[in-house]
């Protein structure tokens, strides 16, 4: 798969080495702007995907640290179910892309990058953009900033 140059990537991956523990929690407890938080729940929120596949690539995730899709609690199932929901309508608010993908990575060896804290991924997608799969197991980089696109979201999820 192709990779962009971004330079926020860049940054993020030069800062990765800095930081301790995991990227989800830190976000849970942390800045919206700083961690591309767009919604918080009582059970989970959503917040952009550092290495987006394409604008608007959310990751909706329990607060809990350590479950994954196969663990998840009533309370957690239902909200992560809904709060993709709602980010189908923010994105289509946002960006009205033609489509969307939804999905788990569970266990490395399918693609997921962060196996500890499971994460629903949100893909938008357009025409004549690659398949299904690569978009949950690789890495693509899409030249506008997150820190832009997460204030879109985030205004559109308000509406
Ligand atoms: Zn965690």
């Amino acid at each position: 798969m192709e990779r962009l140059w971004a330079p926020w990537r860049l940054e993020y991956i030069e800062r990765a080495d800095e930081q301790d523990g995991c990227v989800f929690c830190r976000a849970a407890e942390g800045d919206d702007e700083e961690h591309l938080v767009v919604h918080r729940g009582a059970h989970a929120f959503v917040l952009l995907n550092k290495f987006p596949y394409a604008s608007g690539h959310l990751l909706v995730t329990p607060y809990r640290h350590g479950v994954n899709f196969p663990e998840l609690d009533e309370a957690e199932a239902l909200e992560i179910h809904r709060l993709g929901a709602a980010g189908i309508a923010a994105l289509t608010a946002a960006y009205a892309p033609e489509g969307f993908n939804l999905g788990w990575n569970v266990g490395r060896n399918a693609g997921a990058g962060i196996v500890d804290h499971g994460h629903m991924h949100v893909v938008p997608r357009w025409r004549g953009d690659t398949n299904f799969m690569p978009v949950l197991a690789d890495v693509k980089v899409i030249p506008e900033h997150l820190a832009e696109t997460r204030r879109r979201i985030a205004e559109a999820w308000e509406r």
